[in-house]
């Protein structure tokens, strides 16, 4: 049996455990290293990316972490969780340095400027699903073999890399588990 974790040092970690928990899931919080290293697979949830990036730091969680994408942990990054992930960011540090994208934070403005549309995304589901962007990073260009999965308003907002997987909204905040049973596959 695979063990999920959802990384909770700040940010929407809890909606992503009720999402997880909603389609028949128990997931594991992950703070440390010794959580970390019982997971198979992990969600990096959106917050604040700078935010995460220190914890990951203080916490001693970052190289590991790193590390254990490098050797192929599949791994979901949701708006900040998709920056961390990031190789190139521009207006901002580069944290994890994984995926072959290129993003731009906080790009469709400020807070206020956050929004939700709906979308049909036919390799995750077949019905419309909701997207909801706050303060969300546009994905600026993708290299290697990083995929485009969706585009809302000409912006990249879903990419798949092997086992990397990033949306720059938040599935975690609507209803239904059509990503989550997705990421549950990669
Ligand atoms: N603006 C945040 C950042 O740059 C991301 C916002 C989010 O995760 N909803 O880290």
């Amino acid at each position: 049996m695979q063990c999920v974790g959802v990384l909770a040092l700040q940010g929407s970690f809890a909606e992503h455990l009720h999402s997880l928990s909603d389609i028949g899931v128990k997931a594991l919080v992950v703070q440390n290293k010794a959580d970390l290293e019982r997971v198979d697979r992990l969600i990096i949830p959106g917050g604040e990316s700078t935010t995460i990036g220190k914890i990951l730091r203080d916490t001693e969680l970052f190289y590991p972490l790193k590390e254990k994408i490098q050797n192929g942990m599949p791994v979901w990054g949701t708006c900040a969780g998709c920056i961390l992930l990031a190789k190139q960011v521009q207006s901002g540090v580069p944290q994890l340095e994984c995926m072959n994208i290129r993003v731009e934070r906080n790009a469709y403005g400020s807070q206020l400027d956050s929004f939700s549309t709906q979308e049909m995304i036919p390799v995750i589901s077949n019905k419309l699903l909701n997207l909801i962007f706050i303060r969300a990073p546009k994905i600026r260009s993708v290299f290697g073999h990083a995929q485009v999965l969706c585009q809302v308003r000409g912006e990249i907002v879903a990419v798949r890399e092997n086992s990397m997987f990033v949306t720059t909204f938040h599935p975690e905040l609507a209803d239904g588990g059509d990503f989550h049973q997705y990421f549950l596959q990669i």
